[in-house]
């Protein structure tokens, strides 16, 4: 009786905005997703930065979720991600995409490097030391292959909390990147105290590059801010052999964009993962 009531909007007044309608139901279906396997992976190449494509050579991937509705096709992660952390899902959900991204990179012939994002949430919510363990255990993954992509917002909740995780992840043998850093609240002193081994710098500062010198200059501090700090650096968001160039020619260590590779279904990148025929 419980499922058959949940699809209802009468309990809703008829003011009630339509977005927050469609949120609702939205999150009805979300709890749905992953029984009903509408969620899955598409992944992104990261390369090593050259002057070009060709000398550009993929070293990992960034797993990316996708959730294909059965009515509304596909659903953006910036949409129903939120709505996970919101409702608690993210926890669950969270599990299955750590997995599903593990138990795929195991796969590979070829041992690339693996990226997976964690929200907030699941960062400081989620006991998500134990569950990073006890999924490369499950996978046979090489923890040294697997790269955490946290965002900052996270460690401002609790800055405590927060180092004490990122340690007890490390000490597992995986790295951690800080992701879209430059986009929220970055503070230098984040930097200094916890131990990132990548800097992720957000795609609005690559995308500008070429038009305003500003975002040069900030794309070309953090490199030298990063590498001082003996943190590796990767540009996100690139489109142009305009910027591909300028960030090999800055020294930026990895990039990662439709210019190189838009995030696909694996059997897309096949080749790159030393798989032969398509699955
Ligand atoms: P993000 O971590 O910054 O991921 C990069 C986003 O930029 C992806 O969007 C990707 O498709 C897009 N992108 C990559 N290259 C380019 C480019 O050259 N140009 C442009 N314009 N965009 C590019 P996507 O897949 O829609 O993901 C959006 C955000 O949702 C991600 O941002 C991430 O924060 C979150 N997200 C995605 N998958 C997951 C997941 O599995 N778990 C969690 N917790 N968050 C996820
Ligand atoms: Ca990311
Ligand atoms: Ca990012
Ligand atoms: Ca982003």
């Amino acid at each position: 009786a419980k499922q058959k009531s949940r699809g209802s909007i009468s309990i809703f007044a008829p003011e009630m905005d339509q977005q927050i309608r469609d949120r609702r139901v939205l999150h009805q279906d979300l709890s749905m997703a992953i029984r009903n396997g509408e969620l899955s992976l598409h992944y992104q190449p990261q390369a090593a930065s050259g002057a070009t494509i060709a000398a550009s050579k993929v070293i990992g991937f960034e797993a990316l979720a996708r959730w294909m509705h059965p009515m509304r096709g596909f659903v953006s992660p910036g949409e129903f991600i939120p709505l996970a952390e919101e409702s608690g899902l993210i926890v669950e959900m969270g599990v299955w995409i750590l997995r599903e991204a593990c138990r795929e990179a195991a796969s590979w012939p070829v041992p690339m490097q693996i990226a997976v994002n964690l929200s907030p949430a699941q960062f400081m919510h989620g006991d998500v030391v134990s569950l990073v363990h006890s999924i490369l255990l499950e996978t046979g993954l090489a923890p040294d292959r697997l790269e955490l992509e946290i965002t900052e917002g996270v460690l401002i909740e609790d800055f405590d909390r927060g180092l004490a995780l990122l340690r007890r992840l490390k000490a597992l043998g995986v790295r951690i990147s800080m992701d879209d850093f430059g986009s929220g609240y970055s503070s230098l002193s984040y930097l200094q105290a916890f131990p990132f081994d990548k800097i992720k710098i957000d795609r609005a500062f690559v995308m500008n590059l070429g038009r305003n010198p500003q975002s040069a200059a900030i794309v070309r501090a953090v490199i030298d801010l990063g590498h001082g700090l003996e943190m590796s650096i990767v540009a996100e968001g690139v489109e142009t052999q305009e910027q591909l160039s300028f960030l090999s020619d800055e020294g930026c260590d990895a990039v990662q964009g439709y210019f190189l590779g838009k995030p696909q279904p694996i059997g897309h990148y096949d080749a790159l993962v030393g798989r032969s025929a398509a699955k």
